[in-house]
């Protein structure tokens, strides 16, 4: 499974915090930070989510309230 996070549209609410230790809190920037992400274009990171954090990252995802998180799972998206 692979997560993708867009910087742009995160406001910085940090459920995603709460619900996974993939994301971090950059509060000076109020915007999360996926760790070990790869910016894949502009304000968009993609990285693979390790097989025992698949429940959390995907609690993650609906926990934005913005959508700014998608998992996929294959080439298929999942959440949202
Ligand atoms: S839950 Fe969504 S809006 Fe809130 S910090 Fe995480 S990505 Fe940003």
């Amino acid at each position: 499974m692979r997560i993708e996070y867009d910087r742009d549209t995160c406001i910085g609410m940090f459920q995603c915090v709460a619900e996974w230790d993939g994301f971090e809190a950059d509060e000076d920037e109020g915007k999360a930070i996926l760790v070990d992400g790869e910016e894949r274009e502009e304000n968009t990171v993609v990285r693979e989510i390790p097989d025992d954090a698949e429940l959390d990252a995907k609690f993650a995802a609906r926990a934005c309230p913005v959508d700014a998180i998608a998992v996929y799972d294959d080439d298929e998206r999942i959440i949202p």
